[in-house]
């Protein structure tokens, strides 16, 4: 039994039953629950607070699997990456960025990506496979495991994949990051990016927790959006628009910035129109380099088209890159496991 892929209250349900199979006291279950996320063990061993026979029997039945850190890279703006290798050889990326009182964990739910944006790194990979439930809410539990790190204020969907083609998953780690027998971290402080998949866009609006949604557009004009964003013939902007309307949340567009591309007046046009229908938070955000052709906008005409968006209204805010000496940045990620210098985890 894996309780790393379960919900806490299915876990605390197993366990429940396990313990009652053994005639062990229902209290045990208070002193196991909170060693899967809340204050999380490497091995069940490590629970000295239960009797050794106990933990002999959890590590045999109920063993906790782990992800192997194999590459670790700090940047000089204090961001850390790591690379988790997967136990079919695959790896994916996790990013710690460190902002003052608050730290953001940006997390993968997908090695590779299906849906080929043409300026980021996982989308030139292809599509490797979905992770499990365990595999995504692992990389905060790793952190947690780490004296080094910790729990992370903030957790957003924005490392490697698409996370909602991989919905039930996804839809499993996002009960297990929020609950209170999980990491329990605020809906509010958990955001889900995505390019836009209507099914996954209408899953998590039937959620009632108040989960942030950041929605990939990085055009407001069809033809534009979809030289970038090759599903945009697939849910294009007028249907994806009709489903954001609907979401009882504010939501946020991202937008990276490529000259020439779409940072014009009548791209800026477009997106005043549809972020003001969507009363929408706008995130402009600098193109990041890495296997693409296309070249970032220019400071200068991010600010002119920030103020352009302003002027008419609508809640504008630039991100500032981070970790982009370390190619930990948005959009960067692609898990090259070949590094020729490797710095391996000290502690593993
Ligand atoms: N698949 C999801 C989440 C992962 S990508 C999505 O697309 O939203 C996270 C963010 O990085 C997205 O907003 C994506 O558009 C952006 N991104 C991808 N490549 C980038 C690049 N080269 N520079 C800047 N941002 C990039
Ligand atoms: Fe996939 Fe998001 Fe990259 Fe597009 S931007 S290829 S959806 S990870």
């Amino acid at each position: 039994m894996n309780l790393l892929n379960l919900v806490p209250p299915e876990a605390e349900r197993y366990l429940t039953e396990w313990l009652a199979a053994r005639n062990e006291p229902r209290f045990r279950l208070r002193q196991i629950l909170p060693r899967l996320w809340q204050r999380p063990v490497v091995n069940w061993g490590e629970a000295t607070e239960l009797p050794l026979e106990l933990r002999e029997s959890l590590d045999q039945e109920a063993p906790l699997p782990r992800l192997e850190c194999t590459q670790r890279q700090v940047s000089n703006d204090g961001t850390v990456k790591m690379l988790w290798k997967l136990s079919d050889g695959l790896a994916v990326e996790s990013v710690w960025i460190p902002e003052g009182s608050r730290t953001t964990l940006c997390i993968s739910s997908q090695a590779g990506c299906a849906y080929g944006c043409v300026f980021c790194a996982t989308g030139r990979m292809g599509f490797q496979r979905h992770l499990a439930c365990w595999e995504i809410a692992s990389q905060v539990r790793e952190m947690m495991l780490d004296p080094k790190f910790g729990k992370p204020s903030n957790v957003v969907f924005m490392g490697m994949g698409e996370p909602l083609h991989n919905w039930d998953a996804v839809d499993t780690t996002l009960t297990i990051l929020n609950d209170p027998n999980g990491f329990r971290i605020g809906a509010r402080h958990i955001t889900v990016s995505t390019v836009g998949l209507i099914p996954g866009l209408k899953q998590l609006a039937a959620r009632p927790e108040q989960f942030r949604l950041a929605v990939s557009l990085h055009s407001a004009i069809s033809e534009r959006r979809a030289a970038l964003v090759p599903v945009e013939r697939r849910y294009p902007l007028p249907d994806l628009q009709a489903v954001l309307s609907g979401f009882a949340r504010r939501v946020t567009l991202e937008y990276v910035m490529i000259q020439e591309v779409n940072d014009r007046k009548e791209d800026a046009a477009a997106l005043v129109d549809l972020a003001s229908r969507l009363y929408a938070l706008v995130n402009l955000l600098p193109l990041h380099p890495g296997g693409h052709d296309l070249e970032p906008s220019p400071p200068r005409n991010i600010a002119r088209f920030a103020q352009e968006l302003r002027r008419a209204g609508i809640n504008v805010s630039v991100r500032k890159s981070r970790g982009l000496d370390i190619s930990a940045a948005c959009g960067q990620l692609e898990a090259n496991t070949d590094h020729e210098q490797r710095s391996v985890c000290s502690d593993q």
